[in-house]
């Protein structure tokens, strides 16, 4: 059995209801943290959790609300009393080497691990293998380096995450059949932004995807001003949850 924590279900705006983005994915084989907005840490503790419970970092894109808070997980797994000691893997999209190299060049020997093994790997057509999971990404529309993800298990089931994306292809090829598809849906229908979903576009996608259940997250503050998931129920029959931060879902 594996459980979805919504760490943040917000954007880059700061907002008391909803943090910046980060899901925890936790299975029975590893702690998987998906982006990294600001809060995320503090939210892990909330549900239990600490910077040294993580295996394996997926970065949809570098957008700073989705990764503001790898330093300071790097930071603190250097903390001398308490230093990391299991290894650490990220994966990311295309350029995120570049990116990670910059990083260490600003921030130098306060992130560079020395009690544990970080591996950082940019994802490629073919599937990464971790543990009892494979992780299939696409390119969504959104930056040029956005990737989706799609990760499955052993026993077939299956969760798929968008990040931030307009409405495409590769992102009902990625969550085709999908037991949870965790969508984007920054804005209202009517206030629609270029690279963002709106709640009928999540619908459109949920029902063409063909997915079992459906997550809205990424909400920006004007969203809790609309009833937000009604347009996206009207087209998609399944289940649509509402993303709240601390929310856990079973898979
Ligand atoms: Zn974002
Ligand atoms: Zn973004």
């Amino acid at each position: 059995m594996s459980e979805l924590i919504i760490l943040g279900s917000g954007t880059g705006i700061p907002y008391l209801r909803r943090a910046s983005p980060a899901l925890l994915l936790i299975s029975q084989s590893s702690v998987m943290l998906i982006d990294s907005g600001s809060g995320t840490l503090r939210r892990m503790l909330e549900v239990g959790m600490t910077y040294q419970d993580i295996d394996l970092i997926l970065y949809t894109h570098i957008h700073p609300d989705h990764v503001s808070e790898l330093v300071p997980i790097l930071f603190a797994s250097k903390y001398a009393e308490l230093p990391r000691k299991k290894g650490l893997t990220i994966l990311a999209g295309p350029g995120f080497n570049s990116y990670f190299a910059q990083l260490r060049e600003i921030h130098g020997r306060w992130i560079e691990p020395q009690s544990y093994d970080l591996t950082v790997h940019e994802t490629s057509k073919a599937p990464f293998l971790f543990r009892d999971m494979k992780i299939f990404s696409k390119p969504m529309v959104h930056m040029p380096e956005s990737v989706g993800f799609r990760i499955e298990f052993e026993d077939g089931r299956s969760v798929v995450v968008s990040g931030d994306t307009d409405y495409c292809q590769t992102i009902v090829d990625l969550a085709s059949e999908t037991d949870l598809l965790v969508l984007e849906c920054s804005f209202p229908d009517g206030k629609k932004v270029e690279g963002h979903l709106t709640p009928s576009l999540a619908g459109r996608i949920g029902l063409e995807s063909r997915c079992k259940r459906l997550i809205l997250t990424h909400l920006y503050p004007v969203c809790d001003q609309f009833q937000i998931a009604k347009p996206c129920k009207e087209i998609f029959g399944g289940e649509v949850i509402l993303a709240e931060d601390l929310m856990k879902i079973r898979i």
